[in-house]
């Protein structure tokens, strides 16, 4: 079949098979589909749905139009965790290091952020000279050393996904379940992986705002991995508020390691509550532990020995990091910003956050992208001192903004407060953390 009839054929409502999937993604890389035509494929997908034979078959061509990590020579269960982002969702930084120390190899491939959702390879690059460009080699190296590493893509994984994401976002097609599972689980399953653990996000600061749609995304995402061979588990979890103290590269690192050295505050708690759901997941699907409260008691010894704290100072130190970040935190906070705090206007309950809009406000000062090609000021961001339930009085500082001067203060205040509503009354049920689990 030539491109004409494939197109024809999905517009038409009808199933493609493996072979013109196949043959569509070939074209694709290949160059001998037009971007045009590619377009319109993506629209009667889009617009028809695939079935699941469709999306699994999507998967496995993106997949196989690049290179597969193999890790068959590392002596230890290989788990890796995937976030569909958020604001303030740092972590990866958390369950990498905790769960290495429990005896599982996480090679971590992350991305950069964009918009209102923040990036792994943003946050690393906040602790000064870390090194997030690895060779295939020295990541396995270093995952062989310390039980983890942390790289971005290289253009020789799932090259397919970058094509076919780029024509998405340029033709409205991006919000298509099938498409984002082929997207997502193309590039994680050529981490070479025995078990993944998804966390998806939902509400006004995720991707998927709506619980149900969340709710279809994580069990599609997992029946796809299961379907490779991959153990697969899902927490939806909520971005109804930005998750934990802080929003900005930096300050998320130091909320990480305040973490790992056990000096979590109040408002750090969801962070670390989240990292521990996820990762006592991830060690049970690994067999290292049998129940989730067995994996929840060898967390608490890595995390009360210092056992994980020790294993992110050695990572940083083999991906040329400074880890004096690990003994002193507070240099990761740059003593040349104002702190100006965002004043409650009138008093109540904090009922709704819209964590898409602090997101949003953190990349206008700088501490994201607003393009693909803007730099980032690592060091600014957002303190998220009132969270959903707080009561507050007129007056008392619901954030603190930590900017680089009055102006960026200015551009983002009004913002910041319209995304808070105040109520007379606590609302009691919006903020639980973890809303559901989709397990194997
Ligand atoms: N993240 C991806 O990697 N792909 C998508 O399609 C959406 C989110």
């Amino acid at each position: 079949m030539n491109q004409q009839e494939i197109i024809r054929k999905k517009r038409d409502g009808e199933t493609l098979t493996a072979r013109e999937i196949n043959s569509f993604v070939r074209g694709v890389t290949g160059e001998t589909w037009a971007d045009y035509q590619t377009s319109a494929l993506i629209m009667a997908m889009f617009i028809n749905g695939l079935s699941s034979d469709e999306q699994n078959a999507l998967t496995e061509a993106m997949l196989d139009s690049g290179e597969r990590l193999d890790f068959s020579d590392v002596d230890a269960p290989v788990a890796d965790k995937h976030s569909t982002g958020g604001v303030g969702d740092k972590t990866s930084l958390i369950i990498a290091p905790l769960v290495a120390a429990c005896g599982v190899a996480v090679p971590m491939i992350s991305g950069r952020g964009l918009g209102h959702t923040g990036g792994t390879l943003d946050k690393l690059e906040a602790i000064s000279g870390y090194n997030v460009n690895l060779s295939t080699a020295k990541f396995k190296r270093i995952i062989k050393t310390c039980g983890f590493a942390m790289t971005g893509q290289t253009a020789k994984i799932a090259p397919a996904d970058k094509k076919l994401y780029a024509l998405r976002d340029a033709t409205a097609t991006v919000e298509s379940i099938p498409l984002i599972v082929a997207s997502i689980m193309s590039k994680k399953l050529a981490e070479g992986l025995d078990v993944l653990i998804l966390d998806v996000k939902t509400g006004s600061g995720a991707f998927m705002k709506e619980f149900a749609d969340s709710k279809k995304l994580a069990a599609s995402l997992c029946e796809t991995g299961n379907a490779f061979g991959v153990r697969c588990e899902a927490v939806i979890s909520d971005m109804n508020q930005p998750l934990g103290k802080f929003v900005g590269n930096a300050l998320e690192v130091y909320e990480c390691v305040k973490i790992l050295r056990g000096e979590a505050d109040e408002t750090m708690q969801p962070t670390l509550e989240l990292s521990i759901e996820l990762a006592a997941r991830m060690l049970v699907l690994c067999g290292v532990a049998r129940t989730i409260s067995d994996s929840k008691s060898q967390i608490s010894n890595a995390l009360d020995s210092g056992a994980a704290l020790e294993k992110f100072r050695r990572n940083i130190e083999l991906q040329g990091g400074d880890a004096k970040v690990c003994d002193q935190p507070e240099s990761l906070l740059d003593g040349n910003l104002i702190r100006a705090e965002i004043k409650a206007e009138a008093a109540g309950f904090v009922s709704e956050i819209d964590a898409g809009a602090i997101g949003e406000c953190v990349s206008r000062i700088g501490g994201g992208r607003i393009k693909v090609e803007d730099e980032i000021d690592f060091a600014v961001g957002y303190e998220c001192a009132k969270k959903i339930g707080d009561e507050i009085r007129a007056g008392d500082a619901l954030g603190v903004v930590y900017c680089r001067d009055e102006n960026q203060f200015d551009l983002i205040r009004g913002k910041i407060i319209e995304a808070y509503k105040i109520s007379p009354e606590r609302n009691r049920n919006e903020s639980r953390l973890i809303k559901e689990t989709i397990g194997n």
